[in-house]
């Protein structure tokens, strides 16, 4: 417990030191946890603009994108699920440290060009947020928005539990979501463009019902932020919040 609050409140109050290397970080600092170097780990991979995935060399569309286009219009992401980056989803997702939340937003952030009119976030249904204490895609979203300074809303509740995605192929997760979330509030009607904060993305099934529940609501462009793209499901995966 003790090391809980000593992290919890010097992570953010000592930051001269590099997260990774443990070396002091030069000013102007890069980011508040990770020295020049270590930032490397992080940088940003050629991948196509609308779904996500590693390409040979940035592109608009993929292939697949342009027979079959995602829900959404842009998908940022910071990097695939590999360490270091894994290692921080999993301590904000399953460690219990909400901070991380910043750390990762602060590495989100400077990919995203334009800016929406709102940030929202995929929902826990809530027993899963009794049992964690908190939404993790709610603490990225409420970094975002103030990092970029836009309005942050939780607009979709979780209205049914659903079984564990891992393992699962597309078809199983579309349908394992289905019905499983609805809109909680109105959304305004000068609200255009809304990016959905998810931590992790697999296949996109989590988020495909929220956007067709944005666009039977007026919304016209939707973004999607996370923080690890991956086209594995890999045991340790979920498409997020889907437990
Ligand atoms: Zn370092
Ligand atoms: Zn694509």
């Amino acid at each position: 417990m003790l090391t809980y609050w000593i992290n919890k409140y010097t992570t953010y109050l000592l930051p001269n030191h590099c997260d990774l290397c443990g070396l002091a970080i030069d000013k102007p600092y890069p980011h508040p946890l990770f020295c020049h170097s270590c930032l490397k780990n992080f940088a940003v991979q050629p991948r196509c603009l609308c779904c996500g995935l590693i390409m040979p060399e940035q592109v608009e569309q993929c292939g697949s994108c342009l027979i079959s286009s995602p829900a959404w219009s842009r998908l940022y992401c910071v990097g695939d699920y590999q360490a270091p980056l894994s290692g921080y989803v999993h301590r904000l997702k399953y460690l219990g440290q909400f901070w991380h939340a910043k750390t990762l937003a602060l590495l989100l952030a400077p990919h995203i060009r334009v800016k929406p009119d709102l940030i929202t976030f995929v929902p826990l249904h809530w027993r899963r947020f009794l049992y964690r204490g908190y939404n993790q895609s709610q603490h990225l979203a409420w970094e975002l928005s103030k990092h970029m300074d836009v309005a942050c809303n939780g607009l979709f509740c979780k209205v049914r539990a659903t079984a564990r995605q891992r393992g699962m192929v597309k078809k199983q997760r579309v349908h394992n979501v289905r019905q499983a979330f609805e809109l909680g509030q109105a959304i305004d009607t000068d609200t255009d463009h809304v990016a959905i904060v998810d931590d992790v993305l697999t296949t996109g099934s989590t988020v495909e019902p929220l956007c067709q529940l944005l666009y039977q609501n007026g919304v016209k462009t939707i973004d999607i932020y996370c923080v690890c793209r991956t086209s594995e499901p890999a045991d340790n995966l979920s498409d997020a919040n889907l437990i």
